[in-house]
């Protein structure tokens, strides 16, 4: 039988992740199938145990993380500290583990791009889900500093103890970072984090976690013209986060270079 893989979220009909995983099944000679399923309110659970009766694993999206977290029998230390998990694995003896690709999907990115982080001071923008994934395998990094800046300035620093990192507010941020990644929402709607122009400036690196057809967001095009040498969307990150759920399940490295060329000419 064809071994069956799967996303879950509500939306579901606009994900990529069907698409991905099919391009990365077709590149590796691997058999499988992977569908979309919507998952109503409240419902993720059972939905999952449904799954799990003949199903390998599965992606998941919003707004079910936080629900595969308490789904999973094990956790990743990456789904530990991001309190989230993106992928579900049944391992042999049956139990299903949860991990959180995400943050890793973007350090990978940002190598890929040359983007130096080792001894770099890294501002991340935004304290929401997507904010608490990256953190721990940016710390794996070893940047010198991590801040986290955010509009409500208490989640910011929740985070901040969590992960023993930095966290300000807008009006307190110098401007001496030199990767800077926008982890807020702001870019769904066309609108900038508020930061100062030197801040952009400075920084040599913007990386925006929303991604557009064209590669271009409001965040790095804001970037872009005020002198920011290098700036990229998160496109290459949905690649890298689902190419390393491939791995986990098929033991399998699909070649994310040629898959993100692909999907860009689409
Ligand atoms: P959340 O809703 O959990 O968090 C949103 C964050 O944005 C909060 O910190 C919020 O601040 C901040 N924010 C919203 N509006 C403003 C504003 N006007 N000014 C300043 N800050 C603002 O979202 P997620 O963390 O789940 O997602 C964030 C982004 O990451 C989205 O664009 C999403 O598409 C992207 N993403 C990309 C992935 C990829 O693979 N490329 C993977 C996951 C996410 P406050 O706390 O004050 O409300």
């Amino acid at each position: 039988m064809t071994d069956r893989y799967a996303v879950f979220g509500n939306p579901i009909a606009h994900s990529l992740s069907p698409k991905i995983h099919a391009f990365f099944a077709r590149d590796t000679g691997e058999e499988l199938s992977y569908e979309p399923i919507l998952v109503p309110e409240g419902r993720f659970a059972d939905k999952a145990h449904e799954f799990f009766c003949d199903g390998k694993g599965c992606n998941v999206t919003v707004p079910c993380k936080l629900d595969a977290y308490a789904f999973a029998d094990v956790l990743t230390p990456y789904a530990e500290a991001a309190g989230a998990v993106n992928t579900l694995k049944k391992l042999e003896d049956g139990r299903i583990e949860g991990d959180n690709t995400d943050g890793r999907g973007l350090t990978a990115d940002l190598k890929r791009l040359g983007v130096k982080l080792k001894g770099s001071k890294v501002l991340v923008m935004g304290a929401g889900g997507a904010a608490r994934g990256i953190i721990r395998p940016l710390q794996d990094e070893n940047p010198v500093l991590i801040t986290i800046v955010n509009r409500t300035i208490e989640k910011a620093k929740k985070l901040a103890e969590h992960f023993g990192v930095t966290a300000c507010s807008y009006e307190e941020l110098s401007a001496e970072y030199d990767v800077i990644i926008n982890a807020t929402s702001t870019s769904l709607n066309g609108t900038l984090p508020p930061l100062t122009d030197e801040i952009f400036r400075k920084a040599s690196f913007a990386y925006d976690l929303m991604y557009k057809p064209d590669g271009e967001t409001v965040f790095t095009k804001k970037a872009f013209e005020n002198g920011c040498t290098g700036v990229a969307d998160g496109f290459g990150m949905l690649i890298m986060q689902a190419a390393l759920s491939f791995e986990l399940w098929r033991c399998v490295k699909p070649d994310v270079t040629k898959a993100i060329n692909y999907f860009r000419a689409c």
